[in-house]
């Protein structure tokens, strides 16, 4: 009894998503994924298979999971996870590959690669966690979706003659010669929960012993987007959702099957570089840059349309050519629509762990928003630069030296507010001592061709290394 309550071994202690969420997970209350997951968990630590499993993420709900095994975890892109779960596995022969994903990820826009990848019955277990319903962005209508069911995509109900079929994926993927283990079960209620475990157990043994695919379709319960109470939401499983997909074993042949063995061949770098014709070029001549630290972060943050992403990309295509390890971190999606959109710019003298920046040393906020969210992470010997003329207020809670720069009125006094961040580039050019004013002119002229465009950003980085003087 209390083991069931006990948090299982194979979760880390804590989950550091988010500092106010150390012990649970993001999911919604009454959501089915967090019964998977405890299920999954407590049957790799039962096998002893957590040092050997390797998740690999979706994108949807099931998203973050590698916040909460305590495994080894790749991400993918949306739909790809059968693919990339083809590579771990593959790459890895004795791990435990598992791959997790959602109804609009894998019957949707991975349906190819799930198919495939079952159909060369690599050796994988796939959960496949089915909602009907597109979870994580707000209840859009799936390929799994409900006749009748009422989505946001699908006011009116899905309609047969408009979208089809709900896809029964256990059923397609039973049908292929491949798979060791095809089967559907739900997190509903006791008595599938207990069902549930024992068919995941079993596909995790297949996967240890090597039999080849393993495919757990899960109807599980979304009481958001189904607008539904927890208990309402689990009774509709049984009463409505398990109708069009029936619980069942549909396929299981582990006793017959032997194990898979798909050798690898490790190859080493310098036999890819060698067969793809790469050769090591001298090193150039020019030296690295100078900076206040070995490595430098940086954030440029305003409003979608006022070039933070370009702004960033300039610094981090000057400062390659002096022989920098750099990367550019664009952060787009919602925020460019009117909220804040920003790049992430680190440039070091030694290879880069992470591109993410966390606690910029140099944080340019062209908008109040970002100067709010961003400014107060900005340690005491960073600097900020402002855009006085559009940000009349400061936070209280600044820690460094912070700069006013008009950035919007300068670049409109050299002929359009849109070259404002290259006023900027030269103000923390200047300000940072990273570049000189000729290599920014040499910069700019190499990257704008036309005579007017050149014309008017050599003017703007001007002012901009100009007001660096003058504040
Ligand atoms: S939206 Fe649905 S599937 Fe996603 S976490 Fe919430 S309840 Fe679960």
């Amino acid at each position: 009894m209390s083991k069931v309550f006990e948090k299982s071994p194979a979760f880390f202690d804590t989950f550091e998503r988010k500092p106010s969420m150390q012990k649970t997970t993001h999911y919604c209350p009454g959501c089915g994924h967090g019964i998977i997951g405890k299920i999954i968990a407590d049957q790799l630590a039962e096998l002893g298979l957590q040092d050997q499993a390797i998740f690999v993420g979706p994108v949807g709900c099931g998203v973050f999971i590698y916040y909460y095994f305590e495994s080894s975890a790749v991400s993918s892109a949306h739909g790809r996870a059968s693919a990339v779960a083809t590579g771990v596995s593959r790459a890895n022969p004795d791990a435990v590959t598992i791959s997790y994903q959602g109804d609009g990820d894998l019957a949707a826009i991975g349906t190819s690669n799930a198919i495939h990848a079952a159909n060369r019955g690599e050796n994988m277990i796939v959960f496949f966690v089915n909602n009907n319903i597109y979870g994580m962005t707000g209840g859009q209508l799936a390929p799994t979706t409900l006749i009748d069911q009422v989505a946001t995509t699908a006011p009116y109900g899905r309609s047969i003659k408009n979208d089809g079929f709900p896809l029964r994926m256990a059923e397609m993927m039973a049908g292929l010669e491949a798979p060791t283990l095809v089967a559907r079960v739900g997190v509903n209620n006791p008595r599938n929960i207990r069902q549930a475990t024992k068919v995941i157990k079993k596909g995790l043994e297949i996967q240890r012993d090597k039999k080849g695919y393993a495919f757990i379709e899960i109807l599980s319960q979304c009481p958001t987007n189904w607008k539904k109470e927890p208990k309402e939401a689990c009774e509709w499983i049984d009463e409505v959702v398990s109708k069009q997909y029936p619980f069942g074993v549909f396929k299981d042949l582990t006793e017959e099957r032997e194990a898979v063995e798909r050798p690898c061949k490790r190859v080493e770098f310098a036999e890819v570089a060698k067969q793809l014709g790469l050769v090591e070029t001298a090193a150039s001549d020019s030296k690295q840059l100078e900076m206040a630290h070995d490595e430098m972060h940086f954030k440029f943050a305003g409003f979608g349309g006022q070039g933070v992403l370009s702004l960033g990309m300039m610094l981090a295509q000057m400062s390659m050519q002096r022989n920098m390890e750099v990367t550019w971190l664009p952060s787009y999606g919602p925020e460019v629509r009117g909220g804040v959109a920003n790049s992430s710019v680190v440039v070091s003298k030694t290879p880069i762990g992470t591109p993410v920046v966390d606690n910029p040393n140099v944080l340019v906020a062209l908008n109040r928003p970002s100067l709010e969210k961003f400014g107060p992470l900005v340690p005491e010997d960073g600097l900020i630069v402002y855009n006085s003329s559009l940000i009349d207020q400061i936070p209280a809670d600044l820690k460094c030296k912070v700069y006013a720069l008009p950035a919007t009125d300068l670049a409109s006094t050299v002929g359009t507010v849109k070259a404002a961040n290259v006023v900027v580039l030269g103000f923390i050019a200047r300000k940072t001592g990273m570049f000189e004013l000729a290599d920014l002119e040499v910069f700019l002229c190499e990257t704008f061709k036309k005579p007017a465009l050149q014309e008017v950003n050599l003017k703007a980085v001007n002012a901009g290394w100009q007001a660096a003087g003058n504040l």
